[in-house]
């Protein structure tokens, strides 16, 4: 079962690949977290990726193609997996179709998930991560920064911040969007309409997963 998260930044995409993650046990791709790690690890390319992506802008397309292709070899890939955050734009798109021909490895399911932009930007400028687990935070809630999680302690994404979300946001709109007719013309799209209830739509997105 191979499946695509499409949407734009704090759509809901992360929160929705785990609850598959956890029904159908096939492990999830993320770039942005991929790179993160790579920023974490204290290198040089992880310097000058965490100089992009605190702008909000994309990184190179050849290094993302690299990180998803590499990850796809490993075994846990082999049932399946989830792409989140990946292709981003119709040229990553285009090598991912090559990539999965030469694997042989077939896209079954895009799921969109459609947010307007007015949400996006509380839900983002909101939004708190857990240093050390997969807790999802937000202000809104009463979250705030350095309340401790169960072994970690909550901290904003750079590119959290009101000015990149914004940048996020158009650069969604340029480069992302039009990719969401690239895959309703391969009819494997379906346009889902995330809100406040992650566990309806997870709901939905299982029952189309088991039809
Ligand atoms: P995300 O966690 O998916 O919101 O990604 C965070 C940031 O990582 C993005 O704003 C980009 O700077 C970078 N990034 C993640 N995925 C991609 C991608 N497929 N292509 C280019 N840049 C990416």
């Amino acid at each position: 079962m191979n499946i695509l998260f499409l949407g734009a930044p704090g759509c809901g995409k992360g929160t929705q690949s785990k609850i598959i993650i956890k029904k159908f046990g096939i492990p999830q791709i993320s770039t942005g977290d991929l790179l993160r790690e790579e920023i974490k690890s204290g290198s040089s390319l992880g310097e000058e990726l965490q100089q992009i992506m605190s702008s909000g802008k994309f990184v190179s397309d050849e290094l993302v193609l690299s990180l998803v292709s590499k990850k796809i070899e490993q075994d846990e890939c082999k049932k399946g997996f989830i792409l989140d955050g990946y292709p981003r734009n119709l040229t990553q798109a285009k090598n991912l179709d090559s990539l999965f021909k030469n694997k042989n490895i077939k896209l079954e399911y895009v799921f969109l998930i459609d947010v307007p932009f007015d949400v996006l930007i509380e839900r983002c400028t909101g939004r708190l991560l857990c240093t050390t687990c997969d807790y999802i935070g937000n202000m809104d809630k009463g979250d705030r920064v350095g309340d401790k999680c169960e072994d970690g302690i909550l901290y904003q994404r750079e590119d959290d911040k009101t000015e990149t979300v914004k940048n996020r946001l158009n650069v969604y709109q340029e480069q992302t969007a039009p990719i969401i007719d690239y895959y309703d013309k391969k009819s494997i799209l379906h346009k889902m309409i995330g809100g406040n209830d992650p566990k309806a739509l997870s709901n939905k997105i299982i029952k189309i997963l088991e039809h």
